[in-house]
């Protein structure tokens, strides 16, 4: 049957909504649109979508995206008129996403990219729904020294090693995404992310940011992984959002690299924290964990003159505002800072 918007809010599915980005996406999409959410919290966090589910343009289903998912059979998705209206767009942020999961759920990760990956371009191919599929800037690889990656490199990546699970999961999930577009003419863009950074990240994860903070409030020295003098880029979590939304809504189908070009180095990000927190306890330097990967930096140029889009936040900025959130929401955190 053909599908038709008849509300006066478009249907958007944000499948891994109750992640990290995947909230903050909810959060500005709810705006003017009803807002599907489906997660199987096997990374995410029910807290981070608590706010929301107060919201009539919000639904929430609890679902493993291994499995089909028929909307049709969900009767919390009636209000949305889903039988009739259907789904006008999809985003796939759903994969568990930190270098410790891809040890704890090297499978679940792989099946987030390959089977539940399908299950939702099989949505997309029945509502005729536009797609946007959260790739990373992973499926590049290490850079052979600190390069900027264009859209057009290949890659270079180990199929075997402690990353693979995720680095050729991502590369698995763009090839069937650009496939569907090519043989069932599902409208696709590819989002390759780059770190990205703000409230709601995992304290424990293992990235660098969040261990920087906790390791600082607790008035530990903050470890840094490898070479200090080594760069990277980190983009707040408003402007990747930013980012998602304008690469849906313009319809530019095809990759985009989408992360800040602001770059630091492992050091000066350590003493950034430092400064802001007012914590003196100084780094410590100490061997890379194996799947921990030397990073490529984003060339933005292609979003930046298709779309316009680059990222306004400075990383102190960004570093202030987290830290403030992670005061204010982990309070063994701001405790111990107290306690001096
Ligand atoms: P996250 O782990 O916080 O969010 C992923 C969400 O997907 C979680 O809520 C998890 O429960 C859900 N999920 C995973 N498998 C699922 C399944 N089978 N069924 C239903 N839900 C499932 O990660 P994030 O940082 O928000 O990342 C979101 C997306 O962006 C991921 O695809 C990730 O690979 C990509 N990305 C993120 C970054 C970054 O810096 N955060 C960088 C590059 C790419």
């Amino acid at each position: 049957m053909p599908y038709k918007q008849i509300l006066d809010r478009p249907n958007v599915l944000v499948a891994g909504g109750a992640g990290f980005i995947g909230s903050h996406l909810c959060d500005e999409l709810v705006k003017t649109k009803n807002v599907i959410c489906v997660d199987n919290f096997i990374t995410g966090n029910e807290e981070n979508i608590d706010l929301l589910l107060q919201s009539s343009h919000f639904k929430f289903i609890k679902h493993d995206l291994q499995e089909p998912l028929d909307l049709d059979a969900q009767p919390e998705l009636e209000i949305f008129q889903v039988r009739f209206q259907g789904v006008q767009e999809i985003y796939n942020l759903a994969c568990p996403t930190s270098p410790r999961e891809y040890n704890r759920l090297p499978i679940e990760t792989l099946l987030a990219n390959s089977q539940a990956t399908k299950n939702l371009l099989d949505l997309a191919v029945k509502y005729k729904a536009k797609f946007l599929h959260a790739s990373s800037s992973a499926i590049y690889g290490e850079p052979p020294d600190h390069v900027s990656f264009k859209e057009d490199y290949w890659g270079f990546i180990d199929p075997v090693g402690p990353r693979s699970c995720y680095n050729e999961g991502k590369r698995f999930a763009e090839s069937l995404v650009t496939n569907y577009g090519a043989s069932l003419g599902v409208n696709f863009r590819l989002a390759r992310i780059f770190n990205t950074y703000g409230p709601r990240m995992k304290l424990d994860d293992g990235r660098m940011i969040p261990d920087f903070i906790v390791h600082a409030l607790t008035k530990e020295p903050l470890v840094i992984y490898g070479d200090p003098q080594s760069h990277s880029t980190f983009c707040y979590i408003t402007d990747m959002v930013d980012g998602l939304i304008k690469l849906m809504e313009h319809d530019p189908n095809g990759t985009f690299n989408l992360g800040s070009p602001e770059l630091h180095t492992l050091g000066e990000i350590a003493e950034m924290v430092l400064k802001i927190t007012g914590i003196t306890v100084g780094t410590k330097i100490v061997e890379p964990l194996p799947y921990l990967a030397r990073q490529g930096l984003p060339d933005i140029t292609k979003i930046k003159e298709t779309l316009g889009w680059f990222p306004l936040i400075s990383l102190e900025q960004g570093l202030k505002l987290t830290i403030e959130y992670f005061k204010a929401h982990h309070g063994s955190l701001s405790l111990k800072q107290e306690e001096e």
